[in-house]
């Protein structure tokens, strides 16, 4: 028998060195992933073994290649880290191990989500009445959203999808910036969305969509939907929501907002008027594992439209009929049936930051990214190339070749890690801001690792 007592103290000792050893241990990896798999390789099992030599086992062989993405250090992608209160909600979340598709069967885990997902409407400045969907990632959100704006613009024009399906469908166009991220495409494609159906808009030099060119999009009545940005990924730039769409809604598009950062300027009083008249798209996609520091995984799509939203997810969403006080399945709006209540670590990020916590969260996420570019921009041959408006810094130095060794040496020391980028046409590093543990030692060590490798 095993001893479950021992087994999970054992598993939290092992939690808490790894996160204690963050401050100390390098950012990157030890051993690389041909490594890694000729050191756990191997058929499988014949025999069991006991669940404490497991943890142990499994501590030990992954060790070498873990990256510390939970470190102040670590600004590769947008990440995040995982607030503590989150982390432990979602140890509790595999403990009850809740089927949380249905209300029924998890009454406390359906009206938790219902009361998560009303506080980030708040807290992202959204409609009250908007529906919500708690996935996988922004990926999965932008499915979600996008099979709902489908539903509606073909809705709009008397096509019933979920009747005749995609095959002899009408046209459709997806509007989408120049700098969309690979995801909005990917999302399109799983949808049988191609290439083909998408109109382009160009950038500006922040990789905003440039608004005033929405002109050239025909108007010849194809249903439309537009997917404007909030947060490039490598300069932070949010398109001009407002203007966006007002120009969409004037051709009886959808509007789709890519916010999977960017949407979180909202929760800020300093940082909301980057978001300007975002409340009135129809759709946005967003993430918890990334700005709100929750462990992964955990997007979020939400719906202004909750039944077209329910529509496409096929559901008769009984609650929709009866009104708010009836039981909210989760699965009703979300891609997924059996699924997690992945909700819950969010809630208790809210729970524990409270309003005021998050906003300073993100505020002093772009303080330091400020402070990281001030720092770099000192450097001899250190271009900054973007407006640092949010928690992105994007850089480069005098050629591209000083670049990437400049890059590859921070990352082999192992004192900070972030990832380069391609930005016109140039390499170029980029520095994304986002986790709850970045403090001002973190920003004086990572300027001092580029000043080591500048100068070595
Ligand atoms: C990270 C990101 C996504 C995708 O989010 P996932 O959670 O990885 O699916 C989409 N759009 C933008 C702008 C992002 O930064």
């Amino acid at each position: 028998m095993t001893d479950e007592r021992a087994l999970l103290a054992r598993t939290s000792e092992i939690a808490a060195q790894y996160l204690e050893s963050l401050g100390t241990r390098p950012v990157r990896p030890d051993a690389d992933y041909a490594t890694m798999l000729r050191a756990v390789d191997g058929p499988v099992p014949e025999q069991g073994t006991e669940p404490l030599a497991i943890v142990d086992e499994l501590a030990l062989a992954a060790e070498p290649g873990l990256t510390a993405m939970g470190s102040g250090r670590y600004f590769g992608f947008v990440i995040g880290g995982a607030l503590p209160a989150s982390l432990a909600a979602d140890w509790l979340v595999s403990a009850w191990d809740q089927n949380a598709g249905l209300a029924q069967p998890t009454p406390a885990l359906s009206a938790l989500e219902a009361v998560t997902g009303r506080w980030v409407l708040e807290l992202l400045g959204l409609p009250a009445h908007a529906s919500f969907a708690f996935v996988t990632g922004c990926q999965m959100a932008h499915v979600t959203s996008l099979a709902a704006a489908r539903h509606a613009v073909y809705d709009r024009i008397g096509y019933d999808l979920r009747e005749r399906g995609l095959a002899g469908a009408p046209p459709l166009r997806v509007v989408v910036g120049e700098h969309r991220h690979v995801t909005l495409i990917r999302a399109l494609r799983l949808l049988g969305i191609g290439r083909a159906q998408e109109h382009v808009v160009p950038a500006d030099s922040q990789g905003r969509m440039r608004v005033e060119l929405l002109e050239n999009v025909p108007t010849d009545g194809t249903p439309t939907i537009v997917c404007p940005l909030a947060g490039e990924v490598n300069t932070g730039a949010v398109d001009d929501l407002e203007g966006v769409i007002a120009a969409a809604h004037e051709r009886g598009a959808w509007v789709h907002v890519d916010g999977a950062f960017g949407l979180w300027a909202a929760a800020s009083p300093r940082f909301a008027h980057l978001v300007h008249g975002h409340a009135a798209a129809d759709s946005w996609a967003t993430d918890a594992h990334k700005w709100l520091n929750v462990p992964y995984d955990c997007g979020i799509a939400i719906c202004a439209h909750p039944a077209m939203h329910a529509a496409a997810m096929e559901y008769a969403a009984p609650y929709l009929a009866v009104g708010g006080e009836a039981e909210r399945d989760p699965m009703g709006y979300s891609p997924e049936f059996s699924r997690r209540a992945r909700s819950l670590p969010a809630w208790a990020a809210i729970r524990s930051l409270g309003r005021r916590g998050i906003a300073a969260m993100i505020e002093g996420s772009c303080d330091h990214a400020v402070a990281i570019a001030d720092g770099l921009a000192a450097l001899p041959g250190c271009e900054i190339l973007n407006d640092v408006v949010l928690n992105q810094v994007l850089l480069r130095f005098e050629t591209d070749g000083r670049t990437s060794e400049i890059l590859a040496a921070v990352q082999r020391e192992g004192e900070a890690w972030m990832g380069p980028t391609v930005w016109e046409s140039r390499p170029a590093i980029r520095i994304s801001v986002s986790c709850w543990r970045t403090d001002d030692d973190d920003v004086r060590r990572t300027i001092a690792a580029f000043a080591r490798a500048a100068t070595a």
